[in-house]
């Protein structure tokens, strides 16, 4: 399988931890020269770059936020002299005041360096004919793809979003290959796709799709490879890493997210507590990178929730480590008697059970200050109340009410499926 930087992506453990330290080292004496964050990093009683000696120092170091980058705008987190900059992008966020990210040249680099390996990663290969999808404008995702291309030589078609009769003219005409896109604009794409008045309802040459910025169900995902025979890709990355494809993507074995580890550190904390979690146990996604100039970025929680998957070498050869795709926010989370859990631990418990069908609710219902917890699931003849409960009893540390219903029972929601419902709390 094709790899962009065969030595930068099996690199060994002891060897992305030494690159680790010496780039977090890097990052904190660029981060050190702006009076924002010196000020950040002096509250929490560090008073010089020279305070972090090894990664577990790491954690001595403040948490960022999104209302951080607010608080910056437009550039008070640049690091660098205003002349090395090249680019901006950014993302609105949803008070209004948008989030920035400034690249110098270098920056841009990393950036189209990332991007490559997630083409390479996705079966890509020099000539191809790629077409981009996402916005070239404020929004990262245009731009990223393009500098991505330039970088592993692919043969670009700088499409943009909507006019989707011309993306299907544009992927024939050009024999694309692969496509970037959100997820939720290609059900439109097949849409279109299905009423072609001259019965001509696929794209020959597509093969690989890379999907970014949004979370989307395995089901979709099947349905789309199904439909247009192609592969799926999960790209990540957001404006405050320094855009798509800087943190990663799935490779062919799709068994998890490859964080490029040579470029950034990777914790998973509880939301509310900010410890570390172990491996395998789900929280905030947050990072810290290794080789950007303008703006490095330390300790960023991202609000997506994810777990560590494997720090082992994959099938594929990579040995950076693996997060579970991202499938919800911190918003989502739910804390019960003690305990955090998010609805898609939920679902996955569930699915465990022989019988249990897709459709499931979870109800919090408020007595006397306390929270009683009910899942209502549908499932085949045979399976109980009492099975769920305890299963998830086992999965999540506490013990709910089950409630089985026949298929077809539950209510179903247009759209993005409402599993939460709240009575009284
Ligand atoms: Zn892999």
């Amino acid at each position: 399988m094709g790899m962009w930087n065969r030595t930068a992506e099996t690199l060994s453990r002891d060897e992305l931890a030494a690159l680790q330290l010496k780039g977090l080292q890097k990052s904190l004496r660029r981060v050190w020269c702006n009076d924002f964050y010196r000020e950040r990093l002096s509250v929490k009683g560090i008073s010089s770059p020279e305070d972090v000696k090894s990664l577990d120092d790491l954690s001595k170091l403040p948490f960022f936020t999104k209302d951080d980058f607010r608080d910056a705008y437009p550039l008070k987190m640049n690091c660098v002299d205003r002349r090395e900059l090249m680019e901006f992008h950014q993302s609105s966020g949803s008070t209004g005041t948008p989030v920035v990210m400034a690249y110098t040249k270098n920056d841009l680099n990393q950036w189209a360096e990332c991007m490559a390996r997630c083409y390479a990663m996705a079966g890509l290969e020099k000539g191809d004919a790629f077409q981009i999808m996402p916005t070239f404008g404020l929004f990262n995702g245009g731009f990223g793809c393009y500098h991505g291309c330039r970088k592993a030589h692919l043969f670009c078609v700088p499409a943009s979003s909507g006019n989707t009769e011309r993306q299907i003219k544009l992927m024939r005409d050009f024999h694309v290959k692969g496509f970037c896109s959100v997820v939720s604009y290609v059900p439109r794409l097949i849409e279109k796709l299905d009423a072609d008045p001259n019965g001509d309802f696929d794209i020959p040459s597509l093969k690989v799709g890379i999907f970014g910025s949004e979370t989307f169900s395995d089901e979709l995902r099947r349905r789309i490879e199904k439909r247009l025979h192609i592969e799926c890709f999960d790209i990540y990355g957001m404006t405050e890493t320094g855009g798509i494809g800087t943190t990663g993507q799935d490779c062919m074995a799709h068994n998890g997210i490859h964080v490029w580890e040579d470029q950034y550190i990777t914790e998973i904390i509880d939301p509310v507590t900010g410890e570390v979690l172990p491996d395998g146990e789900y929280g905030e996604v947050v990072f810290t990178s290794l080789n950007r100039e303008a703006m490095p970025i330390i300790r960023y929680r991202t609000r997506d929730i994810s777990r560590i998957l494997s720090r082992e070498k994959c099938a594929c050869g990579r040995t950076s480590l693996r997060i579970d795709r991202i499938t919800g926010r911190t918003d989502d989370m739910l804390i019960v008697k003690g305990v955090n859990f998010y609805p898609r631990q939920v679902e996955e418990a569930l699915m465990e059970i022989p019988g249990v069908k897709d459709e499931f609710q979870i109800v919090l219902e408020e007595h006397d200050g306390m929270t009683d917890v009910t899942v209502n699931v549908e499932a085949e003849e045979g399976v109980t109340g009492h099975m769920v409960a305890k299963h998830l009893r086992e999965k999540l540390g506490f013990l709910p009410k089950g409630d089985v219903f026949p298929v077809g029972s539950l209510p179903r929601s247009e759209g993005k499926a409402k599993r939460v419902v709240r009575k009284n709390v």
